[in-house]
C-alpha cells in the first residue's frame, strides 16, 4: 500500500475485504461490551491493549472494525513513520490529549502564535493553571533539535504535507474538516511515530477518549473522496484568490501558494499543494466595517468550521501575542464545491454593499 499513489491509497487503504460477506465497506459495530470466549482469551486481549499491540478489542472504548479501517488508512496516508492512530470526539480533543501525554508541571511548552484559537485557550486556561510554562513563538521560528513536537495539519491534509516525514512526532487533524468533508460530524485524529505512540495511546485510553463508530465510519468514508474534493475546491480557491487580488477593496490575500505570502518559501519547500482555506485582508479604510459585506452574501454561509462541501465566510478574530494582526479588517474564506463563477458573482454583489 505504501508504494501506491495517494489517490489510490485513499480508495484502498484500510479496506480489509472479507470474501465471506463481500461488502466493500467495513461494518459499523455499536458496542460497549465485547464478549470473550474464555478467561484466557479475555486476558490475552487485555494484555494486547496494555502493550499497545494492535489486537482484538477487549472493550468498546478501544474501537471496532470501522476504527481499525480508519486508523490503518490514516497511517498509510501519513507515511512510513506512522506507528499508531487514535480518534477523538472532536478535533480539539485530538489537539489537547497529545499535550497531556508529555507536558508536566514545570515543563516549558512552546506554541506557534498562529495556533488554532481554542488550542491557545487550552494552553492559557488549562496548562498554565497546572504549572506549565506556556510560551507563544512566531511561526517563522524553527523547531529546536530534540523537542517532542506535535503539528496540527488540518489545513494541508496528509495529501499536501506529511509532518512525520519531516521529523515531527505527532500529527493531528480535525477530521471534522476535509476528512469528513460534509459538515455532519465532529471528530479528531492523531497519528504518531513509534517513539511517542505508547504514551499518546495510554493517555487517550486513560482519559477515556473515544470516537463513536458511526462518526469514525463517516470519516473513513470521507477519506475515499477527499482527494477529488480537496483538489476541486483548491482549484476554485486559486481562481477566487486571484480575482480578489484585483479588487480595489482588497489589500492582500493570505494563502501560502501566492508568491507574495510571507509563508510562501516554507510552503514551497515542504508542501505539495494548497487547500481552499484562506484569509482576505481589506484596505485600512474598511477596518471594523466589513459586516454589510459579510451579511450580503447569499451562497457563502456565515458559520464556524470549514472543509465541508459548502463555501463559508466569517470575519476573522482571535489573539496574537507575538505578531501583530489585521483581524478587524480580515475575513476567512473556505471555498467549497460550488461553481467558482457563482461564488465570484456572490462576492461581487456583496462587495457592492461595502462601497455603498
Ligand atoms: C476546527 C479545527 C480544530 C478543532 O476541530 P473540532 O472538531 O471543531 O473541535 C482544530 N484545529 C484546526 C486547525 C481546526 O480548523
Amino acid at each position: 500500500m505504501k508504494d501506491l499513489d495517494a489517490a489510490t491509497q485513499l480508495v484502498h487503504a484500510g479496506r480489509d475485504w472479507d470474501p465471506e460477506w463481500g461488502y466493500v465497506n467495513p461494518p459499523v459495530v455499536r458496542a460497549s461490551t465485547v464478549l470473550h470466549k474464555s478467561c484466557e482469551d479475555m486476558m490475552d486481549r487485555v494484555h494486547d491493549e496494555m502493550a499497545c499491540r494492535d489486537g482484538k478489542p477487549c472493550y468498546g472504548s478501544y474501537g471496532g472494525p470501522a476504527h481499525k479501517a480508519f486508523y490503518s488508512a490514516m497511517k498509510t496516508l501519513e507515511g512510513p513513520n506512522a506507528a499508531g492512530a487514535w480518534a477523538f470526539s472532536t478535533g480539539l480533543a485530538a489537539t489537547t490529549t497529545p499535550l497531556f501525554a508529555f507536558v508536566r508541571a514545570g515543563c516549558h511548552a512552546l506554541f506557534s502564535d498562529s495556533i488554532y484559537g481554542p488550542t491557545r485557550e487550552f494552553a492559557e486556561q488549562i496548562l498554565r493553571t497546572m504549572g506549565v510554562d506556556v510560551e507563544f513563538f512566531d511561526p517563522a521560528a524553527c523547531r529546536r533539535h530534540g523537542v517532542t513536537s506535535v503539528i496540527d495539519n488540518t489545513w494541508a491534509t496528509p495529501l499536501y504535507f506529511k509532518p512525520l516525514d519531516h521529523g515531527v512526532d505527532m500529527v493531528v487533524h480535525a477530521a471534522t474538516k476535509y476528512i469528513a468533508g460534509h459538515s455532519d460530524l465532529l471528530m479528531g485524529v492523531v497519528v504518531c511515530n513509534e517513539r511517542v505512540w505508547p504514551a499518546v495511546y495510554r493517555t487517550a485510553v486513560r482519559l477515556g477518549q473515544a470516537a463513536s463508530p458511526d462518526d469514525v465510519y463517516l470519516a473513513y468514508r470521507g477519506l475515499h473522496t477527499m482527494g477529488v474534493r480537496v483538489a476541486h475546491a483548491a482549484k476554485s480557491a486559486e481562481r477566487i484568490v486571484h480575482w480578489l487580488l484585483e479588487r480595489p477593496e482588497v489589500e492582500t490575500v493570505r494563502w501560502p501558494a501566492l508568491e507574495s505570502d510571507p509563508s510562501h518559501a516554507i510552503w514551497k519547500r515542504d508542501y505539495t499543494g494548497a487547500t481552499s482555506l484562506f484569509a482576505v485582508v481589506f484596505r485600512p479604510e474598511y477596518d471594523g466595517r466589513l459586516a454589510p459585506f459579510v451579511d450580503a452574501l447569499k451562497l457563502f454561509g456565515r458559520g464556524y468550521s470549514w472543509g465541508g462541501y459548502e463555501s463559508l465566510l466569517i470575519p476573522s478574530y482571535g489573539t496574537r501575542s507575538v505578531r501583530e494582526n489585521t483581524f478587524s479588517r480580515m475575513v476567512r474564506i473556505a471555498v467549497g464545491l460550488e461553481s467558482p463563477d457563482d461564488l465570484i458573482a456572490d462576492l461581487e454583489q456583496a462587495l457592492k454593499r461595502l462601497r455603498d
